[in-house]
This record gives structure tokens, C-alpha cells and sequence, in this order.
């Protein structure tokens, strides 16, 4: 079943997907590569084609515990985590909770969460399956809302970078299967081979649309039905030029966006990566687009 809504007359309409977003998440690293202007040129332009927005609270204590080490937790609330790309900002982790809590809701309510810091880099302990830093990541968003629901999930993550954080915490989790098509050899330099209930697809620089496509319909072709959702960490940095292109244009978007609506499950999206400023906001509406056709 996909995200519909029944109507009165019984008829079932496909229900147009709401963006999660809070004006809070522009609020650091203006100097950062993962700056706020990639989220706010993408909030401009989403709000021009008129999608309806809902505001996030804050994730809880519990719903962080599911995914991340107390300790972990406790030095980035003291502002005691930084490595060489992820900053140790003022209040990072009150905004890092509110990013969840973005994804969280997206989860309830099957949207799109439009929100900053990213996560699938953010593992158990902060840096994930032996990578030296977090990739920009703080918390791992799609993992705190995956593990809130406790539903069976499929996790795909069509970021150009594999997200070795979100492996970390699903590695031989019976409820989940987590697919990642990403661009390699690349940072974070995991997900070479598949292992158990992840299945990963390196890809060549600038492989272009052809391949990505045929190779996101043989991954979503093996992983069975055992799955009620699909939760998509969804980057956009595969774009032509972009910090882990594989050639992809807005178009290419669309392409993705039938395929996941071809899963025929209820859907919620939580950005990632994408950091051309405009760009992020095309490519967001042509999946959703595709998603909805
Ligand atoms: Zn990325």
C-alpha cells in the first residue's frame, strides 16, 4: 500500500507528500561545505511549488538510546565530538535532535524530512565501522526513526556515499534490510561487498543514469516482501558535479522516485546529502514527483 488517503466517496487519492522543516536547522556552519544554503534554497524553492510543511520537535532521550552509545551521547551534548569534516558546534546537538525528530515524523506521517545535520555517517559510537570521521554527521536520523517504529524496513539509501553508520546499526537486525547504491571508491571507503541483510552496490564515478537505474532495479528486485516500509536516506549529492556524482540529472530523480513507488509500500524520505545549493530542491521534487506518477 502506498502513502493514500481515503476519501469520502471511498475513492483512494494518492496523498502528496508533506516536507518536514524547521527554520531552526539554518542555523550553523555557514562556512561548512554542508552549509545551511543547500536546505534553504531547497525550502524556497519546495514552498514555491507548493507542498505543505509541518513543523518537527525535538527527538527524545529513549529514541536516541535505540540507535547510539550513552556515552557517545553525552560528549556531543557537551560539545566533546569533533572530528576533521564534523564539527563540534555551539548547540549542534539540540539541532542534531531536532533533525531526528524531523526524520521521526516524516516516519509517522510518510513525508520528506527536509532537515540539517544529515546522519547515515553517524554509527553507534559516533564514527562508524572503522571510519576516522562522521562524513557531517551527528546523530543517524533514518536509523532513529526506523528503530522507533519497530516495523519490519526496508532502508534504501540513494546517497553517493555508502552510509556506514546506518549499516552499523542495522548489521544482522532480522527487521531490516538496508540497500546502498554509492559511488566507490569514495569516502567513507565501506560497502565494498554486501554482508548479510546489507546490500551494497559500488559504483563508478559518473556511471550515469543507465547504469545507476538498471542497478537500483536488479538491488530492488532481490530483496524480497518481507519489509511494511521503505525508508529512504535520500542525498542528492549523485548529481552531475556533486561531492559524489555518478552523472545523475534531475531527471535521473524521477527514475528513482518510480521505482520506489513501483515497492508498493507506505514511504518516508529523510535528506542526506546534496550540497549545489539549488539543485538540492529540483532533485528533491523530481523523486517526489516520480514517486507520486
Ligand atoms: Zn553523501
Amino acid at each position: 500500500m502506498k502513502n493514500v488517503a481515503y476519501q469520502d466517496d471511498g475513492c483512494i487519492s494518492l496523498m502528496r507528500t508533506k516536507i518536514i522543516f524547521s527554520e531552526r536547522c539554518l542555523g550553523y556552519g555557514t562556512w561548512h561545505v554542508e552549509g545551511p544554503q543547500r536546505v534553504k534554497f531547497a525550502h524556497e524553492f519546495l514552498k514555491e511549488r507548493k507542498y505543505e510543511f509541518l513543523e518537527p520537535e525535538p527527538a527524545e532521550e529513549e529514541d536516541l538510546l535505540r540507535v547510539h552509545d550513552r556515552d557517545y551521547l553525552w560528549n556531543l551534548r557537551k560539545g566533546l565530538v569533533e572530528d576533521s569534516d564534523t564539527p563540534a558546534y555551539d548547540n549542534i546537538f539540540e539541532i542534531a535532535r531536532l533533525s531526528a525528530g524531523g526524520a521521526l515524523l516524516a516516519s509517522k506521517v510518510y513525508g520528506f524530512s527536509l532537515m540539517r545535520p544529515p546522519g547515515h555517517h553517524a554509527g553507534v559510537f559516533g564514527s562508524a565501522l572503522g571510519v576516522y570521521t562522521r562524513g557531517f554527521c551527528y546523530l543517524n536520523n533514518i536509523a532513529i526513526a526506523v528503530k522507533a517504529s519497530g516495523k519490519r524496513t526496508l532502508i534504501l539509501d540513494v546517497d553517493g556515499h555508502h552510509g556506514n553508520g546506518t549499516q552499523e546499526v542495522f548489521q544482522g537486525d532480522s527487521k531490516v534490510i538496508y540497500v546502498s547504491l554509492h559511488r566507490h571508491p569514495h569516502y567513507p571507503g565501506t560497502g565494498f561487498s554486501s554482508e548479510g541483510n546489507c546490500l551494497n552496490f559500488p559504483l563508478p564515478a559518473d556511471c550515469g543514469e543507465k547504469k545507476y537505474v538498471e542497478t537500483l532495479d536488479h538491488a530492488l528486485g532481490i530483496v524480497g516482501e518481507k519489509f511494511e516500509v521503505v525508508a529512504v536516506s535520500a542525498g542528492f549529492d549523485t548529481y552531475q558535479g556533486d561531492l559524489a556524482s555518478l552523472g545523475l540529472s534531475e531527471k535521473s530523480y524521477f527514475e528513482i522516485g518510480k521505482r520506489i513507488a513501483g515497492l508498493k509500500k507506505k514511504t518516508f524520505f529523510a535528506l542526506e546529502g546534496g550540497y549545489m545549493g539549488e539543485k538540492v530542491g529540483r532533485g528533491i521534487d523530481q523523486l517526489l514527483a516520480g514517486f507520486e506518477s
